[in-house]
């Protein structure tokens, strides 16, 4: 199971791929990956492999966005079928997650939000945090964010895109690992393990339990999801030969 998340120069979807594929290792049973283009979220998922998703993707591999997501699945909650795959989105489509790790009050979370009229579309507990989340957006996708996981109880590392708010990502997590690359001219990354970020960054930045991050292509911040307060975190440096 592993995330990607970019936002930079490079055109996103061979950056998430390249990533992904340096996360097999973690294991995984289906994949997905999600951009940004013109204004509107375009997300490709297949069961197994990541050649299965690659040929969903064809010629799109070269889409020019510079915004978006990835993801490897190892079901937890739903068989492993493309429909329970990640991405999972809001109602509105315009809001997506990625998540690994297990969101342990999901049934609740899941009954309350379907007597909102929130309409669920795969068996997975992570697609209570898109609904969750939505639920709590007005303007600001971070106050939604850190709203959202008030209420969530379990493990995740988190990836949120807002097709309404182009130029960023948010992270999160809690006893799910989760890093940040940053760069001087590469972009912002986020990843599960750092050799997703190798061929593009050695510089790290590591989320710690409870603490959210928003990265943007030149800039990056993280604060703690228990006291609101900015964490002013440590950037270390990936001797390249020793982590490849
Ligand atoms: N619990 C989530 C699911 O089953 C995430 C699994 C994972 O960590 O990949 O979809």
């Amino acid at each position: 199971c592993g995330i990607v998340g970019y936002v930079g120069p490079r055109k996103v979807v061979p950056v998430v791929l390249e990533g992904l594929r340096r996360l097999e290792y973690r294991g995984y049973d289906s994949a997905g990956v999600v951009y940004l283009q013109d204004g509107a979220l375009v997300k490709y998922r297949a069961e197994g492999k990541l050649i299965n998703l690659e040929n969903r993707i064809g010629d799109a591999i070269v889409a020019p966005s510079h915004l978006g997501l990835g993801h490897t699945r190892w079901a937890t909650h739903g068989a492993p079928t493309e429909k329970n795959a990640h991405p999972h989105s809001d109602c509105t489509g315009d809001l997506v997650v990625v998540h690994n790790g297990i969101i342990e009050n999901y049934h609740s979370l899941r009954e309350d939000l379907k007597a909102k009229g929130h309409i669920f579309n795969s068996e997975t507990d992570t697609e209570v945090l898109a609904h969750l989340i939505e639920e709590h957006l007005s303007d600001d996708l971070v106050a939604a964010v850190k709203a959202a996981l008030k209420e969530v109880e379990g493990s995740f590392a988190l990836g949120v895109l807002w097709a309404k708010a182009p130029d960023m990502l948010v992270a999160a997590r809690n006893q799910s690992p989760l890093v940040l690359g940053v760069s001087d001219d590469q972009g912002s990354f986020m990843a599960s393990d750092i050799p997703a970020l190798l061929p593009y960054t050695d510089q790290v930045v590591f989320l710690d339990d409870m603490e959210l991050a928003v990265i943007r292509e030149n800039s990056y911040s993280v604060q703690s999801l228990l006291t609101g307060e900015e964490v002013d975190k440590v950037v270390q440096f990936i001797e390249w030969n020793a982590a490849m």
